[in-house]
């Protein structure tokens, strides 16, 4: 058998990774702003100039997937933690990435429970989310599907990501999470890694389970918010 399920927790502390992503996002200004003072030149031909355009175009494109992957992140919080009810949240993204799986042939379907109430950060939340839909959406050819079911037992929930993509073996599924891993041409390696961290900070954890050809699921359970705990989140 091919798939695999999996605890990830080689995670790094979260002022390392800010440290790094800025890091990442500086590099390609400094690139561009490199081009812009080239081009400031009106000697050089029209060859060089339309080269250092395109490189800086695709420069800026790169800081700017690494902040869409990272943007709620950078700035951990607990002061924003609210009541949050999981079947809304979910359709909330799924308004986000419709456009997305669309214009990729995919279907999305959300098989909902009834209300789950977690406690957490609603835009962080989102990010984990979105961040993990798409990766199943990128995963998949034309017609290919994109499964979020949400349950709730014994004191968790449970948000269960399924898509039927190229699947991952071994070795990457062990990787996942590990920053700026990536197999993809223009990918930042960061969008597990932003997810995992995110799950982890709400006493949840994600599992994954792969197998090749044939798809994966990532499964966040997080803990439900119980009754004496809910009074002071209620607006
Ligand atoms: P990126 O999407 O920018 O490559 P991620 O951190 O989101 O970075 O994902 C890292 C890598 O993990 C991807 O490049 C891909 O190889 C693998 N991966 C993540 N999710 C899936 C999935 N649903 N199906 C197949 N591979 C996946
Ligand atoms: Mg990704």
């Amino acid at each position: 058998v091919l798939s695999e399920i999996k605890e990830l927790e080689k995670l790094k502390v979260v002022s390392d990774i800010a440290a790094s992503i800025s890091h990442e996002v500086r590099n390609p200004l400094t690139v561009t702003k490199g081009f812009l003072q080239l081009l400031q030149d009106h000697t050089i031909s029209l060859e060089k100039k339309e080269f250092y355009i395109k490189l800086s175009l695709e420069e800026l494109e790169r800081a700017e997937e690494i902040i869409s992957d990272y943007l709620t992140f950078a700035k951990p919080s607990i002061e924003n933690i609210d009541l949050l009810e999981l079947n809304r949240e979910i359709q909330y993204i799924l308004k986000v990435i419709t456009p997305y799986a669309t214009m990729r042939d995919i279907d999305i379907m959300f098989e909902k429970t009834d209300d789950v109430f977690i406690a957490g950060e609603r835009q962080k939340l989102h990010q984990a989310l979105i961040n993990l839909a798409k990766n199943g959406i990128e995963a998949m050819s034309p017609n290919g599907k994109l499964t979020i079911k949400l349950t709730s037992h014994e004191n968790m929930a449970h948000i269960i990501i399924s898509d039927t993509g190229i699947g991952m073996n071994e070795e990457q599924v062990r990787r996942l999470g590990t920053p700026y891993y990536s197999t993809k041409t223009t990918g930042t390696g960061l969008g597990t890694m932003v997810a995992f961290s995110i799950i982890k900070a709400m006493r949840g954890h994600l599992s994954v389970k792969s197998s090749l050809g044939e798809g994966t699921t990532f499964t966040l359970t997080i803990p439900l918010v119980q009754h004496e705990e809910s009074s002071h989140l209620l607006p």
